[in-house]
């Protein structure tokens, strides 16, 4: 037979595009390697905020005094939070099946290659079977990234360098942690381990923390962490890992970090090795499949989304990008925009982030306006968080008075985020946002208050 769709990849991108595209009609074929949810059901988005939010948990009862609460022997259960991780993970990886299966999905759990396009279709082989399919979707994903540094590769074998996989089932707390790499999965893990009893040390080679972030909100976080034990190393070139030892370069001196594990978490690359793209020419660049605005490869009929196609590798861009390649498909308009996506790192506090920040903006040579208030301005914010030190900052666009940017660092950033996402996306010029209703008392007012401050 031929499927109308064969989707290679079972991530976020490649279950919604089976869902999607099955739920209006058409005959689709899923294949997964692995397991079905992918990296972020399963190593990735979901287990790590299973963590964090035990993690903000202890927090809250370790400095409840401040709020009139005390609390004796508060401890962290490790094995606990991971058992409870899995199950968290196994409920949302069932919820997927289920609704796979009753939109009447085929799944087929091995790994497929494609192998060739003949006048029926593309031809895609797993577990020695030939497929075919009218149309193909990749959403093979991403990997970590594994520098050529001496020791690494060893390392891992070892078990003494990790990656997200191996850190989210760690069975004990490291006494002393080493994470190579600052932005969003190693402050994240990073996080996690502090709070849960581990001496950390963090080695980034940039000036600061948490990647593109607005750099005056990475340094409130990276001194929040600080007070909290995590010693920051910046600017610092990792030169070798040996059996309790990470080796970094700072300033020509070569320096040691002694530690019991190391997170490896430096990045992540497009994964398409072995998957026969060379057999139907799909084009490539640096690993990653290239695609259009609308998902589609060089080659017609063939679509790639998520991380795949490496353009953002957060699971809602996966999603979106997904959505409009089945709607492409399915002979509907839909064209993807990456201006409005939300980026998140879901620490003690949260910082969300969406659209220019004023590094990009000025690179862009846009003439925009910023104002930056405290969170102290939401009573909300004061109410629950003694002594935070937040801030948001909102960009706007000089001659057309509409939002380019917001930015903001304090607890429930998180939530509140796509709501300038909205604005943005939508172009709203801060008048009509001044005519909107914001719940009181709610920690989005700070929009709210920030707004009223533009002319
Ligand atoms: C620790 C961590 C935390 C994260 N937290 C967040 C977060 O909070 N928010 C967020 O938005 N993003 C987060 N991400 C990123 C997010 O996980 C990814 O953006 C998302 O999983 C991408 O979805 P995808 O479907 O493109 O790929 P993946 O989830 O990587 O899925 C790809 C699937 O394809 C399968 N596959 C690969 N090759 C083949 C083949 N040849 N045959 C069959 N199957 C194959 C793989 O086994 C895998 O299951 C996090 C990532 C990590 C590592």
């Amino acid at each position: 037979m031929v499927y109308d769709l064969i989707v290679i990849g079972g991530g976020p991108a490649g279950y919604l595009a089976a869902e999607r595209a099955s739920g209006a009609g058409l005959n689709v074929l899923l294949i997964e390697k692995k397991f079905i949810g992918g990296v972020c059901l399963n190593e990735g988005c979901i287990p790590s905020k299973a963590l964090l939010y035990s993690a903000k948990l202890y927090d809250g009862a370790s400095h409840g005094a401040k709020y009139g609460i005390t609390v004796d022997n508060i401890k962290l259960d490790h094995k606990f939070v991971v058992a409870r991780k899995n199950k968290v993970v196994n409920t949302l990886v069932s919820g997927i099946k289920m609704k796979l299966k009753k939109n009447k999905v085929t799944v087929v759990m091995e790994t497929a290659t494609i192998t060739g396009k003949t006048a029926e279709g593309f031809n895609v082989t797993a577990g020695g079977t030939v497929y075919i399919g009218s149309k193909l979707l990749i959403a093979t994903g991403s990997v970590p990234v594994t520098p050529p540094i001496p020791g690494v590769k060893e390392g891992l074998a070892s078990g003494f360098v990790l990656t997200n996989r191996e850190i989210l089932d760690l069975a004990e707390v490291p006494q002393n942690l080493c994470v190579i790499g600052g932005g969003v999965i190693g402050l994240e893990m990073a996080s996690y381990f502090n709070t849960a009893g581990s001496k950390v040390t963090v080695v980034e080679m940039m000036d600061k923390i948490a990647g593109p972030t607005d750099r005056e909100i990475s340094e409130i976080l990276m001194k929040n962490y600080e007070k909290k034990g995590i010693t920051f190393n910046l600017q610092c070139k990792v030169t070798g890992v040996e059996a309790g030892n990470v080796m970094y370069e700072f300033e020509g001196k070569i320096n040691k970090v002694p530690c019991d594990k190391v997170l490896l978490s430096i990045g992540r690359r497009a994964f398409t090795e072995g998957l026969g793209l060379e057999s139907i020419g799909v084009e490539t660049e640096r690993g990653r499949i290239k695609t259009d605005d609308k998902g589609c490869t060089n080659i017609s009929g063939v679509y790639a989304t998520g991380d795949v196609n490496g353009y953002s590798m957060l699971a809602h861009t996966a999603y979106r990008e997904t959505e409009v390649a089945i709607n492409n498909i399915l002979g509907k308009k839909d064209i993807m925009r990456y201006n409005a996506i939300p980026s998140v790192i879901y620490t003690n506090p949260e910082v969300a982030g969406i659209g220019e920040t004023e590094e990009t903006a000025k690179k862009k040579g846009m003439d925009f306006e910023v104002v930056k208030l405290s969170m102290m301005f939401s009573g909300r914010y004061v109410a629950e968080n003694e002594g935070g030190d937040g801030i948001i900052k909102i960009l706007i666009n000089k001659k057309y008075k509409n939002v380019i940017g917001v930015h903001m660092i304090g607890n429930y950033s998180s939530e509140i985020i796509y709501g300038a996402g909205m604005m943005i996306e939508t172009e709203m010029r801060i008048d009509d946002i001044k005519q909107l209703v914001f719940p009181h008392p709610s920690v989005c007012e700070v929009i709210r208050e920030g707004i009223f401050e533009f002319d």
